[in-house]
């Protein structure tokens, strides 16, 4: 026998948490929220903590503390969904019942992709604060470097963020400066893009300061490879990185939908297990009561966190009108953002939709220019406004 709940959102990250409040906040009274993992991280505070020294450990919270009241919390993985039969299944053998389903399990490294990228985490050698649970041990790889060669790699989409690898980067890069090391690190940032991430006025912001840091851009490129016994990269792309011994490999794995999507035939063709949804209205393409949104989800725009709170606003909004009986109005227009720290003192934001107009969100201000207070904004204040505002569902 299924317990019976109007909505079940699966996965409580970023998306789940807030859809769920707004839901509630709606007045929504039966919902579910299934997460097996006991801890929610502030994710966008990981790059910080692998480069500038940010404890993660501050911006961690028991799941069962951001799980909005009136929602219930299942501290469970779901191993299998039958969408006719409107049942989720989870790892304990539980099966949940569902009139609204919606999907938000986030993205999984793919470690398959990239061969060799495995073991060279394993042996500490490769690092990237978008493992999470990576972040410590990339943060010491980092400063531990002190001279060589160090590789900086932005995944192919879908990737969460994937353009705040450059945060990362930077803030190491300023280290290194702090310490009076850099002038001995050669560093190599190798991007899927033309350009540095294919968006303007992004890039021509971003080019001069890559060029007075001396890095090496490896644009329209891919980690093809990584050996770490012998410390050797392999890229894919227009220009070789030469002969290499890599002191260390900042390589993000490419990533995928956690499988049950596929297996449940929800995935869209042709993408890595991605949830087939309507990037309109967040609706599944075939099955009205299924809805997805987040980094698993097809939403045709570069995932961020920033990209939420404009997809809950729409998502909410559509399964309310879609409960009533009627049809989704409201549309996602792909407005995404990705902030990159310079130095650990200034801040340069990425703000655009889907067809990558640029979407500024303070009228007359340029913020794709380095600034202070976004840096201030982005390392302090942001995360106060996730836990206050975003997790409560009232953006
Ligand atoms: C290093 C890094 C830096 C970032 N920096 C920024 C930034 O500066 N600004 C910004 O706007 N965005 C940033 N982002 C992106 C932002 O964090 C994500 O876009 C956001 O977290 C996506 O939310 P989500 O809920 O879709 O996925 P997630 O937050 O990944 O949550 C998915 C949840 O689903 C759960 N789940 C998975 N499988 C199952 C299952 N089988 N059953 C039940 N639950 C399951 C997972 O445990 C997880 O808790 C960053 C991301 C990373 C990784």
């Amino acid at each position: 026998m299924s317990e019976e709940y109007g909505v079940v959102v699966v996965g409580a990250g970023n998306a789940g948490v807030s859809l769920a409040a707004r839901l509630r906040r709606d007045g929504h009274a039966s919902i579910a929220l299934v997460e097996p993992r006991a801890t929610h991280r502030y994710r966008p505070m990981l790059n910080y903590a692998a480069a500038a020294g940010a404890r993660m450990r501050r911006y961690e919270r028991p799941t069962s503390r951001v799980t909005p009241g009136g929602v219930d919390l299942v501290a469970d993985h779901v191993v299998a969904i039958d969408p006719v039969a409107r049942t989720v299944r989870l790892g304990s053998g539980r099966e949940l019942g569902y009139a609204t389903l919606v999907l938000c399990p986030g993205l999984t490294p793919a470690w398959e992709a990239t061969p060799g990228l495995r073991e060279g985490f394993d042996a500490g050698w490769a690092v990237s604060a978008h493992v999470p649970e990576n972040v410590d041990r990339a943060a010491r790889a980092l400063a531990d470097v002190t001279s060589g060669r160090v590789v900086f790699s932005v995944p192919p989409e879908p990737a969460s963020c994937s353009g705040t690898v450059l945060k990362a980067m930077f803030l190491a890069c300023d280290a290194w400066r702090r310490s009076g090391v850099r002038a001995a690190i050669d560093v190599h940032l190798v991007t899927p893009y033309a350009g540095v991430l294919g968006l303007e006025p992004i890039d021509s912001r971003l080019r001069p300061l890559l060029a007075a840091d001396r890095i090496t851009v490896h644009d329209r490129s891919g980690i093809a490879s990584v050996d770490a016994p012998t410390r050797a990269v392999r890229v894919d792309g227009p220009r070789s990185l030469g002969p290499t011994d890599v002191a260390l490999a900042y390589v993000t794995p490419r990533s995928r939908a956690p499988e049950f999507v596929a297996d449940a035939g929800l995935a869209a063709e042709g993408t890595p297990g991605l949830v087939d949804v309507d990037p309109l209205t967040l609706r599944h393409m075939r099955h009205r009561d299924v809805w997805g949104l987040g980094d698993a989800a097809t939403v045709r725009t570069r995932p961020s966190g920033g990209a939420l709170r404009r997809q809950v606003a729409v998502a909410a909004a559509n399964i309310t009108a879609a409960v009533a009986g009627g049809e989704p109005t409201s549309r996602y227009d792909g407005y995404t953002v990705i902030p990159i720290a310079v130095d650990s003192r200034r801040l340069v934001l990425a703000e655009h939709t889907r067809d990558g107009r640029t979407a500024g969100s303070v009228p007359f201000v340029d913020l794709t220019r380095p600034r202070r207070a976004t840096y201030l904004f982005d390392r302090f204040v942001e995360p106060v406004v996730y836990d206050r505002l975003l997790l409560r569902g009232r953006v």
